[in-house]
């Protein structure tokens, strides 16, 4: 098998702000993995904030690329174990990777990826539709814009409840927030109440990612449910989560795939933690990916492809009626090809 890297710059339709980063354009790279004859394709954007490049992923998968040469493929949680020594520090690298093998291997299977694993569609959730931080106005102005069922409300600015009762007066809709490690230990449970009154939904990420001791204090007393994004990146990460965070948000790339994320989803419904699968502002590639997964969880964040103007590929498509998956197999992904 032979591994083929493509690269894009995809363009955020607003300048995105976090807590800690910001940024318009996002590089990101797609793998595909090919027989010669099917070819299966995953995502990695780089990332400043973990250290990953188009450089150092094309270095590893160069590496898997060696190792794929005379490779006999039995399955993608086969093919993950055997090069998981490559991808050590690359787990951004090895997701695009393990998402192109089962891509692969559910379009050699004949069907869409959903189908093999048996998932019913009727329940899946919807994803949110996230608005960076920005002036109030520019926030509610986004909101506006884009009527939707599910907002998530970037906050950890100094006047983070003014956001979100500004936000409140223009739509019934659900909400959910997420500091990115922006607050402290008082803030959070104090912010817990006023966002329950706002009707939030729970609250994302709130204090920094190593404060594990903060996060018990919090776990304790807040008024909204915790969910883990920072706190939660590989597998081993999901124990520690148990008794400071009542779920957990997974990121293919940081976790190093659909591989490790199923053994994540199944690890924290055993200590009966809410799960959530999340999106690096990716394009349609990667939340393909992501949405074939969705009806195994609870919450989904796939809207990268809304903030982008230039999606690279048709597959999953999202709307204010829900998630539409393509007729075609394995992750149903097609890459433009304008583009390509
Ligand atoms: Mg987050």
């Amino acid at each position: 098998m032979d591994i083929y890297l493509h690269r894009y710059l995809l363009k955020l339709k607003h300048h995105f702000k976090i807590a800690r980063d910001e940024r318009s354009v996002q590089p990101t790279l797609i793998v595909e993995l090919s027989d010669g004859q099917i070819s299966g394709y995953g995502e990695a954007t780089t990332n400043t904030y973990y250290g990953i490049t188009y450089e150092n992923m094309s270095e590893v998968l160069a590496k898997a690329g060696d190792t794929l040469k005379d490779y006999s493929f039995s399955t993608p949680a086969q093919l993950w174990e055997d090069l998981k020594d490559i991808f050590h520090s690359n787990s951004f690298a090895q997701c695009a990777l393990d998402e192109a093998a089962y891509d692969y291997y559910a379009q050699k299977l004949g069907k869409p990826l959903y189908q093999v694993w048996n998932l019913d569609l009727s329940t899946m959730p919807q994803t949110n539709y996230t608005i960076g931080i920005d002036t109030i106005e520019n926030m509610v102005n986004k909101l506006k814009e884009m009527p939707w069922n599910i907002y998530k409300i970037k906050l950890g600015t100094p006047h983070d409840i003014e956001i979100v009762k500004a936000l409140r007066k223009h739509t019934q809709a659900r909400f959910r927030v997420d500091a990115n490690c922006g607050w402290g230990v008082e803030e959070t449970i104090r912010n817990s109440y006023e966002l329950r009154k706002l009707d939030v939904e729970f609250i994302e990420q709130p204090m920094k990612a190593d404060n594990w001791e903060g996060m018990k204090e919090v776990y304790q007393h807040t008024a909204l449910p915790i969910i883990a994004d920072e706190s939660c990146i590989r597998e081993s990460d999901v124990e520690k989560c148990f008794g400071h965070f009542h779920g957990i948000n997974i990121k293919l790339m940081k976790c190093g795939g659909i591989t490790p994320t199923l053994r994540m989803i199944q690890k924290a419904r055993q200590l009966q933690m809410k799960v959530m699968v999340g999106c690096m502002t990716e394009s349609s590639v990667g939340t393909s990916a992501i949405a074939h997964l969705a009806p195994m969880i609870d919450y989904v964040d796939m809207d990268g492809p809304l903030l982008i103007s230039n999606d690279i590929a048709d597959g999953v498509k999202l709307s204010i009626e829900g998630t539409a998956f393509p007729p075609r197999n394995g992750l149903g992904i097609v890459l433009l090809p304008n583009l390509h």
